[in-house]
């Protein structure tokens, strides 16, 4: 046998002459199917590297699977519910592109604006989303926020939370999620302010501009001006996905003018008769959000606009015991503790949800409702030989007083 023949690949060790082409190195040699099983082990370890931009705990799911999790803890607000899954996805594929520096095509953030009524749920989409994609989670009111110079948080608090939630670990935080509560109290105030010093406006909105767009900011770990000697961290905000939210009360008038001008106008899209002035914050556009005094910078960085429907009371009712950790299951499992089986009859929860409208004590006041019948039981029941505990409306009735509620409706 020859030299030549002898040769063998030294990876699989396949014979010259099993293979189609065996190329010699220093003092190997490797075959061609061995060069295409490595060639497809380099592009799997690159697109491994591409992912690992995002941590390992960072659960990314589709649209639909991330709306099915949303369904499960929040009612209603289908369509909110559907914007905010494509954006979510689309914000954390966009983390994905980032390494791809050949790419022309660059996402942009899709930071996002939820306007509805306090208690619809803005703060609990949020928070769920960020639950479920294990990213780190922070709220901040926009109402303490001010210019730097200013009494007040300066903007960036608003990254001390966020690295508090992360505990301080900083590539964590820098793809975490921030809800903006209370968006709507920073807005100018009429077009032409005579206010000079525009403590709370104008200012504070040119300040969360550059956060929301993405920048490093120096932040300091523990908040404040309490700490001056604190070492500074920097964070980088492209990555964060900011949620603002804001009841924008009275911005119903600003959609109705343009809608009646719309409808009168050429080419009305939408007919007047059509328009559902029962909720018109479904009808809501950027433009709007300038109307009532955003600046056009900041409505530009929070591309999503979406509306909260108002809760009606076939959505309270649900809300009281469908959710996954609903309010009436956190009681049940309370009770199931102490040995007892709860159980409240579909009366007493039309009663409660009747209240909770009557009162206007929104989605927010069913708890303190629950709270108020069932202390009693709650106080009165653990030690005791009760095995069944069964609320009836009469029952609910009963504990709840009119000076319960006249309670309930002045707190809320
Ligand atoms: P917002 O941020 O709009 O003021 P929240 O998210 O704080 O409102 O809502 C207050 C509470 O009301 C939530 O914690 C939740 O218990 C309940 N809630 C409101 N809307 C819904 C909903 N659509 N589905 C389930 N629970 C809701």
């Amino acid at each position: 046998m020859s030299k030549e023949e002898n040769l063998q690949c030294s990876f699989c060790g396949r014979k010259k002459a099993e293979t189609d082409l065996l190329i010699a190195g220093i003092d190997a040699h490797i075959c061609d199917k061995c060069i295409e099983q490595a060639y497809g082990i380099v592009q799997e370890e690159v697109a491994e590297a591409k992912t690992s931009n995002l941590p390992k705990d960072l659960i990314l799911k589709k649209p639909k699977e991330i709306k099915a999790f949303l369904d499960e803890y929040i009612i209603g607000q289908e369509e909110t519910k559907k914007a905010m899954s494509v954006a979510v996805y689309n914000h954390y594929k966009r983390l994905l592109q980032a390494k791809d520096e050949s790419d022309e095509v660059e996402i942009e953030k899709s930071n996002i604006i939820l306007v509805g009524d306090t208690g619809t749920g803005k703060t609990l989409l949020a928070r769920t989303i960020a639950k479920m994609l294990n990213v780190p989670f922070s709220i901040v009111d926009a109402t303490v926020l001010t210019q730097a110079g200013y009494v007040g948080e300066d903007v960036e608090s608003i990254l001390s939370r966020l690295l508090q939630a992360a505990d301080y670990d900083v590539s964590k935080a820098e793809r975490g999620i921030v809800f903006i509560d209370e968006i709507d109290k920073i807005a100018r105030k009429g077009d032409n302010p005579s206010i000079t010093r525009d403590v709370s406006g104008e200012g504070v909105q040119q300040a969360l501009l550059k956060l929301l767009e993405g920048t490093v900011v120096n932040v300091a770990p523990k908040g404040g001006r309490k700490h001056p000697e604190q070492k500074f961290i920097e964070v980088d905000t492209k990555d964060i996905l900011f949620i603002a939210g804001g009841a924008f009360s009275g911005i119903d008038r600003v959609i109705s003018k343009r809608l009646n001008m719309q409808a009168v106008g050429f080419g009305a899209s939408i007919e007047e008769d059509q328009i559902d002035e029962d909720n018109l914050l479904q009808y809501i556009i950027p433009s709007d959000l300038k109307e009532y005094g955003l600046i056009p910078e900041i409505i530009g960085r929070l591309p999503v606009l979406s509306y909260m429907n108002p809760l009606d009371a076939k959505t309270l009712r649900a809300i009281l015991t469908e959710p996954k950790n609903s309010i009436i299951k956190q009681y049940t499992k309370l009770f199931a503790m102490d040995g007892v089986t709860f159980s409240i009859k579909e009366e007493a929860l039309q009663y409660i949800v009747n209240k909770a409208i009557e009162y206007k004590l929104g989605a927010r006041g069913l708890r303190s409702l629950c709270e108020a019948i069932l202390t009693d039981a709650m106080f009165e029941l653990p030690g005791t030989d009760t095995k069944e505990f069964v609320v009836d409306k009469a029952y609910a009735e009963n504990k709840l007083t009119k000076t319960t509620l006249k309670k309930l409706s002045v707190a809320s």
